[in-house]
């Protein structure tokens, strides 16, 4: 339970899609920002899904979402700047603002506002260095979602400072639970020449290892970011560009398949990671993870991942994976079969029972 990637097979009219574009000859370069075919396509999707007009000219296709955030993070970062990021947040965004020579400021999340952001505070991380800032909703590593009435103000604190850039990863834009509604920052028309979209394939139809996502970019930097696709890889491997097409044009039954599961599987694991002596888990609404504390269990993260692993056979992320306000979490990811979560859980009740955590 330790990766994040679906523990489903890429549907099959997809992977055909891919054979029959090799077999027709599609294995050329395709256009840095990828074929436009795949780009209307895109923006198709974006129509259909959050209701806003996108030119084609606007997306650039990439060999996986993490591309988007390379680019957007060397585009904007560099010494003498300041990126505010989500942390506990996915690693890569805290990573490649070190590498880029920026200051990485960290978004300090708390399970006992349910993972969301603090906006009567958010200013205070505002200052005439920042240059970029990071949104991830659905979260990881904390599954959290951010509500449309937190949106609307962290938009009206947005509007006050005109010259910062918004990165939005909606990679698990796809996969919420109940109530939830995804919303995305591309909706707000008075941000929308400073908003780089981040989303892809990877999560929504278990494509992790084709290497493809896109950035929708405002009209300044699209021109750019293709061409830091042409000086680095030229362009996106082309038949996975015609997987691509089918995969947003195609039947979505396997998509809503996969998430009933998900959510079948985040049921059963919140229930029993609350039952377990020292976990405290919330009720997490997005992507396929959930980011109990385990601070009442005494342990450190790294200890507890270490137990999991080593005592029991049970894989998850030590929260300070994440970042170093993920000390005193672990990180579960229910990208597995039911059969074995349920083993999983077993075995750490039984665990807890015979030995428990001060042992
Ligand atoms: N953004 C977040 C929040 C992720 O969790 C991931 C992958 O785990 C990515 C982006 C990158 O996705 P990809 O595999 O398409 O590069």
């Amino acid at each position: 339970m330790g990766i994040g990637q679906p523990d489903f097979k890429t549907p099959e009219h997809i992977v055909d899609a891919a054979i029959k574009a090799l077999k027709d000859g599609e294995h050329g370069y395709t256009q840095g920002k990828g074929i436009l075919r795949l780009r209307e396509a895109v923006a198709k999707e974006i129509y259909y899904r959050r209701k806003v007009t996108i030119d084609p000219e606007n997306v650039v296709v990439v060999p996986g979402g993490k591309v988007t955030m390379w680019h957007a993070i060397l585009m904007f970062g560099g010494k003498g700047k300041e990126i505010i990021y989500p942390n506990p947040g996915f690693p890569i965004y805290e990573s490649v603002i070190n590498y880029s020579g920026a200051k990485g400021i960290p978004i300090k999340l708390d399970i006992a506002n349910n993972f969301q952001i603090n906006f009567d505070k958010f200013e205070d991380y505002i200052n005439s260095k920042t240059s970029l800032i990071i949104i991830n909703f659905p979260s990881n590593p904390t599954g959290g979602i951010i509500s449309k009435n937190d949106l609307d103000r962290l938009v009206l604190i947005l509007e006050k400072y005109p010259k910062i850039k918004i990165l939005s990863d909606e990679i698990y834009s796809r996969i919420t639970y109940d109530e939830a509604n995804f919303i995305s920052l591309l909706e707000y028309p008075q941000i929308r020449n400073r908003v780089i979209v981040l989303d892809g394939w990877s999560k929504t139809y278990a494509m992790t290892g084709w290497r493809i996502g896109y950035g929708i970019w405002p009209n300044k930097y699209a021109k750019i970011a293709e061409q830091m696709n042409i000086n680095s890889f030229s362009c996106t491997n082309t038949s996975t560009q015609f997987a691509a097409i089918a995969a947003l044009q195609g039947p979505q039954n396997s998509v809503e398949y996969m998430i009933s599961e998900f959510d079948k599987r985040r049921k059963i694991m919140i229930k029993h990671l609350n039952q377990i002596n020292g976990f405290e888990c919330g009720e997490s609404k997005g992507a396929f993870y959930l980011f109990p504390s385990i601070k009442k269990t005494g342990l450190k993260s790294d200890q507890m991942e270490n137990i999991l692993l080593n005592k029991i056979g049970v894989a998850a992320v030590s929260g300070n994976s994440f970042g170093r306000f993920g000390e005193g979490y672990l990180r579960f990811s229910y990208a597995n079969s039911e059969t074995n979560i349920r083993l999983a859980l077993k075995r750490i009740e039984d665990y807890v029972k015979k030995i428990g955590w001060n042992a």
